[in-house]
This record gives C-alpha cells, sequence and structure tokens, in this order.
C-alpha cells in the first residue's frame, strides 16, 4: 500500500507538485495521467525516494526512504538506466544478490523467456537497443517479487510482444496483491486493469477518478480529455 500524504515538490521556483495526496491499496492498479510537464514523473520519483520533498510518503506503513520501504518496493524508470559494463544475466545476478534473495534463478528465467531475452543473456547493457533495455529493467525491477511497483511510461519503445508482455504482468502483479502505479499516455493500455485514475495537471491532482464512478458508456479517454482539456475552468481540488 502506498500512502502519499501532501506532497509538495518544487525545482526552484516552479511548484512541480502542489499538495498531493493519494492512496493505492494493495492488488490496485493506479493510472497517473497528464500532459506533458504536469508533474507526473516528479510524483514517482518522489514516492520512489529519489527526490526531496515536503509531506510523507509510506510503502506498506514505511517511511519511503527507509530500507524496509525500499526492500518492497519496485521502480521502472522512464528512462531505462543498465550498468553498460554487465551483461544481463549479471543485471539480474546483481539485483538477487543486492536483495539477498534465494532460489531466484527459476523466476529470472521465466521473465527471461517472458521478455524475449533468453538469447540476450550474454549481451552488455550497452550492446541492447533501447526496448531490450527496457525489458531487462522491467525484469530487474520485478525480481524481488516487490509488494509495490511503479512503472514510468513503461511501454515507450516497446515492440508489440513487449508491449503485450507487460500488460500481462502488471494484470497478473496486480492479481497477486501488489500495489501499482503506472504512468503513461497510451491510456487504452491500461482500459481493462486500472482501479484508480489520476489525472495531473500543472503539478496538481486534477481528477481521482475511480472504476465505479466512470459514468455508464464513458471511457477513460473521454474523461482524460474532458478534464485537461477544460482551460479556463478552475482545477478541482
Ligand atoms: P511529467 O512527468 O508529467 O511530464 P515532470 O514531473 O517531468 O512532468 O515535470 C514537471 C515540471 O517540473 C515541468 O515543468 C518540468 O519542466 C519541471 N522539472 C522536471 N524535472 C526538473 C528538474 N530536474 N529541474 C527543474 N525543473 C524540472
Amino acid at each position: 500500500m502506498i500512502i502519499v500524504n501532501d506532497l509538495t515538490k518544487r525545482y526552484n521556483k516552479l511548484l512541480a507538485n502542489d499538495h498531493i495526496s493519494l492512496t493505492v491499496n494493495s492488488g490496485e492498479l493506479t493510472v497517473l495521467l497528464g500532459p506533458n510537464g504536469a508533474g507526473k514523473s516528479t510524483l514517482i520519483k518522489s514516492i520512489c525516494g529519489l527526490l526531496r520533498f515536503k509531506g510523507s510518503v509510506t510503502i506498506n506503513g514505511f517511511d519511503n526512504h527507509t530500507a524496509d520501504a525500499k526492500r518492497i518496493l519496485g521502480y521502472v524508470p522512464e528512462m531505462p538506466a543498465l550498468y553498460p559494463m554487465l551483461t544481463v544475466a549479471e543485471h539480474l545476478e546483481f539485483i538477487a544478490k543486492a536483495y539477498r534473495l534465494e532460489h531466484w534463478q527459476e523466476y529470472a528465467d521465466q521473465l527471461l523467456t517472458r521478455f524475449d531475452l533468453k538469447d540476450k543473456v550474454n549481451k552488455l547493457g550497452k550492446e541492447l537497443s533501447k526496448g531490450m533495455q527496457q525489458k531487462v529493467s522491467v525484469c530487474c525491477a520485478v525480481l524481488p517479487r516487490p509488494k509495490v511497483l511503479i512503472f514510468d511510461e513503461p511501454l515507450v519503445g516497446l515492440d508489440p510482444h513487449g508491449i503485450r508482455e507487460i500488460k500481462a504482468l502488471i494484470a497478473s502483479l496486480k492479481q497477486e496483491g501488489c500495489a501499482l502505479i503506472v504512468s503513461t499516455h497510451m491510456i487504452d493500455s491500461v482500459e481493462e486493469d486500472w482501479d484508480t485514475t489520476c489525472i495531473m495537471k500543472s503539478g496538481k491532482i486534477a481528477a481521482l477518478c475511480h472504476r465505479s464512478s466512470l459514468g455508464s458508456g464513458k471511457t477513460l479517454e473521454d474523461t482524460y480529455f474532458s478534464i485537461v482539456e477544460q482551460e479556463d475552468q478552475e482545477v478541482p481540488k
């Protein structure tokens, strides 16, 4: 479970996240939508403990800066950041050692198979395409079986097979009780699995929409445009 309480983040004078509060329960997928510059990546990096901010974030009750929180938190950044001189296999081994995992090889093997990486295990990070790097980044995030997983634009640059597998992976992690946040511009990619959608605009939550409260016949895309393109109206709190 993720609890974001009154999170405010400034980059000097720029207010990138303005008093954000958000709860993501275990077994639920919260989708972060919003135009470029709305503050989605800043919120994600703050939740992951990568930025200083005002307010608080807890991960299953642990402050997000603690080792207890980091142990159960997985993060797939928008830009994969692999080690250029480690092979794919070494990335997974490194994660397994860092998280002190036992009996991880079988799961690693399943993930590599799932993402078509079996024949790439001996390739170095720097030798992989952007899409392959993204897949390795996902495998590394998932290997420790985190209870909370945050994906920032996970589908960008992936081939159709990769997109299908990430979508299936997200659905199965949700089934297993993971609390998930996915930031995406591909609204239709999450239509099937979302529980809550947080639409951000100018650093604020412009709308928090639960699946059950979506008007009949309305899609997530309709809701998104009705919120984001209402130019002159005040952003609701
Ligand atoms: P999104 O992910 O929704 O596109 P971001 O969180 O990346 O939005 O950015 C929110 C705002 O913060 C934007 O105005 C962006 O220019 C600004 N911003 C993001 N990162 C930095 C940074 N490191 N330094 C200064 N401003 C930043």
